[in-house]
């Protein structure tokens, strides 16, 4: 005997539970968790009941509405009997009733009250009985807890500040991100001292950099250049994976005396830009890179000759030009003899005219 199973799709219940009756607030919500669905595909999933699902959209509309799968549709087994079998009575079955044809009644619908347990607040909730700032806030309490059930004080305008974001969802998503929990949780430690030091110990760095910026926007850490502090720490990193003593040594001059030097007078004036930070790290990389070149070369840039100057720049000009501050520097540091650096330049855009190219194709043809 076939059963014949049969399901229920209760999108637009659910929908209308969390507040939400219109198709376009979902779409950005799908959007959100990867599914990239138009807005009358989201109408036809919503309206109509889906022959077929995948399973990460079934998953997406699970974590918007916190439901599981019991809750979006509800199906439904049923034992179909033969047509043979439609008229015998089975054991045990009490005698049936003529078929009713009209389909069963819904069922309730279950929907939970919509105020926030919290603070009364009515609309969507985040979780059984919260709204989503009563969420966040509650979960960020729980992140930077010290230990003794509270906040300690350098972190309550961070607390504060970050509790009353406008999507309340995308902030508790951060605060769990592993690497960002760990570093929230380091950071409540009242061992840990609360300053920009602390942050570089702490990795990835574009997370770092992130928290950061929260930090100064909040008045918790003292402003300071973003772009400048990250190039430092990039530097440190640099300058920590060159193998050669006598390289690291020149290298870490450079970058302290020249390219950082720089950036900082840079810094006094204005924000630095990120095309001031990449164009020293240019200037670092393209130092190394020299430097490395030399040693293959069995030379030091002490003995480096002017033939060598030549030999680094030729055919890859464009690609070396970088190399002009270190070895300027060099020169003015007396680290490197008087060298001729090459210089190439095109003030013309155009090097030849439309007429002057049209005779010498004629020349060919
Ligand atoms: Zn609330």
């Amino acid at each position: 005997m076939k059963r014949q199973v049969s399901y229920q799709w209760r999108l637009r219940e659910i929908m209308a539970a969390h507040g939400m009756f219109t198709i376009s607030d979902l779409v950005p919500l799908l959007a959100e968790r990867g599914i990239d669905l138009s807005v009358s595909q989201v109408h036809r999933l919503a309206t109509g009941i889906p022959e077929r699902l995948s399973l990460p959209v079934l998953a997406a509309l699970c974590d918007i509405f916190t439901c599981t799968p019991g809750r979006a549709d509800r199906h439904q087994g049923r034992e179909r009997r033969r047509p043979q079998d439609r008229y015998r009575q089975r054991p045990g079955e009490p005698q049936r009733q003529a078929t009713d044809p009209r389909p069963p009644p819904p069922r309730s619908m279950n929907i939970p009250p919509l105020a926030c347990d919290n603070c009364g607040t009515e609309g969507w909730r985040y979780r059984r009985g919260l709204c989503g700032p009563c969420a966040l806030a509650a979960d960020l309490r729980a992140v930077l807890d010290g230990g003794d059930g509270g906040i300690r004080p350098e972190l309550l305008p961070f607390f504060e500040g970050f509790r009353t974001m406008t999507n309340p969802r995308a902030g508790i998503q951060w605060i769990f991100t592993p690497h960002v929990h760990q570093m929230l949780r380091s950071l409540a430690d009242p061992a840990t001292p609360i300053t920009h030091e602390a942050l570089d110990e702490m990795s990835p760095w574009r997370s770092v950099a992130y928290l950061r910026d929260l930090l100064m926007l909040h008045g918790v850490l003292p402003r300071v250049d973003r772009h400048l502090i990250l190039f430092q720490r990039w530097l440190r990193d640099t300058l920590t994976e060159i193998t050669d003593p006598d390289h690291q040594h020149v290298i870490t001059r450079f970058a302290t005396w020249h390219v950082l030097h720089r950036l900082r007078r840079f810094a006094e004036r204005g924000p630095v830009t990120a095309t001031q930070t990449d164009s020293g790290r240019a200037e670092v990389r393209q130092a190394i890179a020299f430097l490395n070149w030399l040693s293959q070369r069995g030379r030091e840039l002490s003995s480096c000759g002017q033939a060598d100057i030549d030999a680094w720049y030729a055919g890859a000009y464009n690609a070396r030009r970088r190399t002009h501050a270190f070895l300027r520097w060099a020169m003015r540091a007396k680290r490197l003899h008087r060298m001729t650096l090459p210089h190439q330049t095109t003030t013309n855009p155009a090097p030849i005219s439309q007429h002057q190219r049209l005779a010498m194709l004629r020349r060919l043809l």
